[in-house]
């Protein structure tokens, strides 16, 4: 099963707005909008491969999506 990340905006802010504000990215299952600390995403956000996970371009990253990533041994 693969994973993906997914970010989740600034309050007031919508993918679809210009210039939308990142807040933080989460993990979810590909295709998924709720990630894996449990949090709905918005369908039209923005993702990123899981590969981009640890790099400068997941950050900033939800810790607890970071942890429960961890625990299942797939990062
Ligand atoms: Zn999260």
């Amino acid at each position: 099963m693969g994973y993906e990340l997914r970010a989740q905006y600034a309050e007031g802010a919508s993918p679809s707005s210009a210039g939308p504000l990142l807040e933080i990215w989460h993990m979810t299952e590909e295709g998924e909008t709720q990630a894996l600390c449990g949090r709905r995403l918005d369908p039209a956000a923005w993702t990123q491969p899981s590969t981009a996970w640890g790099t400068p371009a997941a950050d900033p990253f939800c810790r607890e999506c970071g942890v429960r990533y961890l625990r299942m041994g797939v990062g």
